[in-house]
């Protein structure tokens, strides 16, 4: 049986487009269909434009620190401008990603990717066959279906308002949420965070989430809790978010309540290939579907929704399929930031999971001022934290919520997925003065 293609992947997001140049480059017939930009979420969407904006809104900070340094600066914050950078920087990216499709000589088709069978894909009314068929189609924001809903923007819109707004809520308390109103709040705008718990940051550090939690409404964030907003009405004078606490009004309403997978017109259920009740496609170990020759790698199928993971995953998949590799990715210490004022890095357990795993555990944390601000009218603190089982000596989980959270956490990841002790921990001297340094030593 001969195919138009050795490999056929749907989605040029991180994932997709590592996979598919890299399969071009041991020799395959590879496609790649997208019917938007080359990049996916993270780059179009995503973590590029949203890692740009903090950028944007951690000079409020450094402006206003700089003046215990002797600098006076008379700022102004010019939206447009932003908007208009980040755009041209976003389609530079295009641009890059085009060109390491194109030199690895990977076809581009644009269109959406709809299954005809285990080997064809419908693209734009016109059928491709392909030996493998790659998902690589990623997520999108997912909103409540409540009344008002058409007045709720998502993230995908936040990257692009046309003015800045005087007012905003945002509905959620994980990362998409936190690092948004971190955004809006250092850029002037004033930010209600809504989140339906009691603690925002689910899923972290109990200590990280509440010291998280506390500094973001010391930097002026109004956080309102155990709060469900259950329809949004328009008025003359903007948005009203009904909820069971209280009518919160505001000229932007923004929701950041989970993605799911993008999978609704990929005509999957028709070909065999099983999805999860949340719509993820089901994948084995080695990334295989219902189907052995359809695989999915990325956030159409794992729990991590991680631009690294998707694109580790792709990259081992084609190395297994056409180029005898033996490894899987591998899913514990991953490292994560959470890009909110102040940052948090996190790798490994929390002191709960810990607890919940090992029967003997040691936490050791550290709080203080860093000293870029430690002469300034910047009260921001930093919080490190680690998690040690006290019967083997290794390093569970570590966690730093303040300044360059996650360049510290980057590092020491490295160590933690090694098996790091606490003894090897303190045996390493520190680099004074930083931050870090207080992680050897607490
Ligand atoms: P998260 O799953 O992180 O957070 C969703 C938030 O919305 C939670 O606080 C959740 O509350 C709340 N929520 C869910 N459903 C509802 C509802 N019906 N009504 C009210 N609140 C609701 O999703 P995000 O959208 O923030 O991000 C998606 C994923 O993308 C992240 O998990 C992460 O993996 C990835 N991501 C990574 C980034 C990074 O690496 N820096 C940045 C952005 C995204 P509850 O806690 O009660 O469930």
């Amino acid at each position: 049986m001969t195919y138009d293609y050795d490999l056929l992947v749907i989605g040029a997001g991180s994932g997709g487009v590592r996979a598919a140049r890299i399969a071009a480059g041991y020799g395959k017939k590879v496609a790649i269909c997208e019917s938007d930009k080359v990049g996916g979420t993270c780059v179009i969407r995503g973590c590029v434009p949203k890692k740009l904006f903090v950028y944007a809104a951690q000079y409020k900070k450094m402006f206003k620190a700089a003046e215990a340094f002797g600098w006076d600066i008379q700022s102004q914050f010019n939206w447009p401008t932003l908007l208009n950078n980040k755009d041209q920087e976003i389609n530079r990216l295009n641009g890059i990603y085009l060109n390491l499709l194109s030199n690895a000589g990977v076809e581009l088709i644009k269109g959406f990717g709809s299954f005809v069978d285990a080997h064809t894909v419908a693209i734009g009314g016109k059928n491709y066959t392909a030996d493998k068929i790659l998902i690589a189609t990623g997520g999108t924001p997912t909103v409540p279906d409540i009344p008002g809903k058409q007045h709720i923007i998502t993230s995908n819109e936040a990257l692009d308002l046309k003015q800045l707004p005087a007012s905003i809520t945002i509905n959620g308390g994980g990362y998409i949420a936190v690092e948004f109103a971190g955004i809006f709040n250092a850029l002037g705008v004033a930010v209600n965070l809504v989140y339906r718990g009691q603690q925002i940051l689910r899923g972290f550090d109990d200590e990280v989430a509440q010291f998280a939690q506390q500094s973001f409404v010391e930097a002026g964030i109004n956080i309102i809790t155990d709060c469900e907003i259950t329809a949004v009405e328009k008025t003359e004078q903007g948005l009203v978010c009904k909820s069971n606490c209280a009518d919160i009004h505001s000229e932007v309403v923004f929701f950041a309540t989970g993605r799911q997978a993008n999978t609704e017109h990929l005509n999957l259920s028709k070909v065999g290939i099983s999805t999860q009740p949340n719509g993820q496609v089901v994948v084995a170990k080695d990334q295989s579907t219902s189907l052995p020759n359809v695989f999915a790698v990325g956030d159409v199928c794992n729990q991590n929704n991680l631009t690294p993971v998707a694109i580790r995953e792709g990259h081992y998949l084609v190395n297994r399929l056409y180029a005898n590799g033996k490894q899987f990715p591998e899913y514990d210490f991953i490292p994560t930031t959470v890009f909110s004022q102040p940052e948090i890095g996190t790798c490994g357990m929390t002191e709960a999971q810990a607890k919940a795993e090992y029967p003997n555990i040691e936490c050791f944390t550290s709080t203080f001022r860093a000293m870029k601000y430690a002469m300034s009218e910047v009260n921001e603190k930093t919080l490190m934290k680690i998690v040690v089982n006290s019967d083997t000596d290794q390093v569970l989980g570590m966690h730093v919520c303040g300044a360059d959270g996650g360049e510290i956490i980057q590092g020491f990841g490295v160590a933690l997925k090694q098996g790091l002790t606490k003894t090897q921990l303190n045996s390493t001297i520190g680099i004074h003065p930083t931050s870090a340094e207080e992680l050897v030593t607490l």
